[in-house]
């Protein structure tokens, strides 16, 4: 039996902060869960001390095998073909960004070489506190259409079904490639929905019918409408969205992770990729809209859940949550709400155990150097995990 109390100055619980006011708060553990939380609890108590502590942050949309802050296009495309060791090594490194920046759950988006199902694997092997990693192994692709990197094909008329069951075999979450990326300089979708809204609803059928989650890789009207029409489960990166689409997504519980940092790094490092000034214009159009759409998500009830899309160009594993939560504090969302989109939220969504901070929650502890409740750069600074 292992025990382990922290004496913590105030708390977000997963869901709601707990002040001052009845703090400093005692968090008692023992093998790994939460048994008791005492108010005004004297220094004498405790093994651990912070000014303020929160559940570990979910990653809700990483590509582990991919480094952000490589910013060099030819170096990036010579990567895919480094081989698995280089492909391992940026993994690791990216977990170890992942602890640096407080987030113990990552749901891998998808990779071609299987470093997600590898690194998974690993982290599940690892002594100690672990960066807890779910992966959906391959994407689903139509040939010749976006996603290589992450997906295999599925040609038309397919029997979804069966390569399903074969993705599932592995997969913790079944992840399809539903549209193109953004043409930045058009300021629209590349081409029409690689899968119409049947075969979409087939694949998320024979997702739900062995237990998994779909994830859909979606933006652009048609594809937005196809996504709700099929009812999968998440709407990844949703550039594009209308309040019409958020509001069906609210009636119909279907979450939304806006992966505002690739778009916003392209708006803010223009000269990399040599962005005019047109295409500028249409990357702050694009940004201003998803804020706008962000904020009424938030005040619809969409199930608003905080991922990066780390590993694209310019979006670092683990600051790059961080970001996207300010993202979410620009458009509006108060802290505690905000929070809730890496915390309790994406956990509930996912069918996994609580790590909200009271009794029975599973103990995945972080401290920071002082609360964001009273100042948001306190995100930014040092964390330290604790349980
Ligand atoms: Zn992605």
């Amino acid at each position: 039996m292992t025990e382990c109390r922290i004496r913590a100055q105030t708390y977000f619980d997963g869901r709601a902060e707990h002040g001052a006011a009845d703090g400093p708060y005692l968090i008692s553990i023992r093998d790994g869960r939460i048994t008791s939380i005492d108010l005004h609890a004297d220094r004498a108590q405790a093994d651990l001390e912070a000014p303020f502590v929160m559940p570990g942050l979910a990653e809700a949309h990483a590509h582990l095998f991919l480094d952000g802050g490589e910013l060099n296009t030819e170096r990036r495309s010579a990567f895919l073909a480094a081989g698995r060791d280089d492909m391992m090594r940026v993994a690791r490194e990216n977990i170890v960004r992942c602890e640096q920046a407080g987030v113990t759950l990552v749901r891998d988006a998808g990779d071609r070489y299987g470093i997600n199902d590898a690194i998974r694997d690993e982290q599940a092997g690892r002594e100690g506190p672990q960066v807890v990693v779910r992966s959906p192994g391959l994407g689903l692709k139509r040939p010749k259409r976006y996603g290589g990197f992450m997906a295999r094909d599925v040609e038309a008329g397919a029997d979804v079904a069966a390569i399903v069951d074969k993705i599932a075999e592995d997969a913790d979450d079944v992840k399809i490639i539903l549209t193109g990326v953004i043409d930045f300089a058009a300021g629209a979708v590349k081409g029409p929905p690689q899968f119409d809204a049947q075969e979409l609803g087939a694949i998320v059928a024979a997702a739900h019918a062995r237990g998994r989650r779909a994830f859909a890789h979606c933006s652009g009207l048609e594809g937005l409408r196809a996504a709700v029409a099929a009812r999968v489960d998440s709407v990844e990166h949703g550039f594009f969205m209308t309040t019409d689409i958020l509001d069906e997504m609210a009636d119909r519980q279907i979450a939304w992770v806006p992966t505002v940092s690739p778009v916003h790094f392209q708006w803010a490092q223009p000269r990399l990729a040599g962005w005019d000034e047109a295409t500028i214009g249409n990357l702050r159009r694009i940004l201003d809209s998803h804020r706008e759409h962000i904020a009424h998500a938030h005040a619809r009830g969409v199930e608003l859940v905080a991922g990066s899309d780390a590993g694209s160009p310019g979006v670092v594993h683990g600051a790059a949550l961080i970001d996207e939560l300010f993202h979410f504090l620009d458009a509006g969302l108060p802290m505690a709400a905000a929070l809730t989109t890496a915390t309790s939220r994406p956990r509930r969504l996912w069918g996994l155990p609580s790590t909200d901070i009271a009794p029975g929650g599973e103990a995945q502890i972080v401290a920071l150097d002082a609360s964001p409740f009273r100042d948001p750069r306190a995100l930014r600074g040092a964390k330290r995990r604790l349980a």
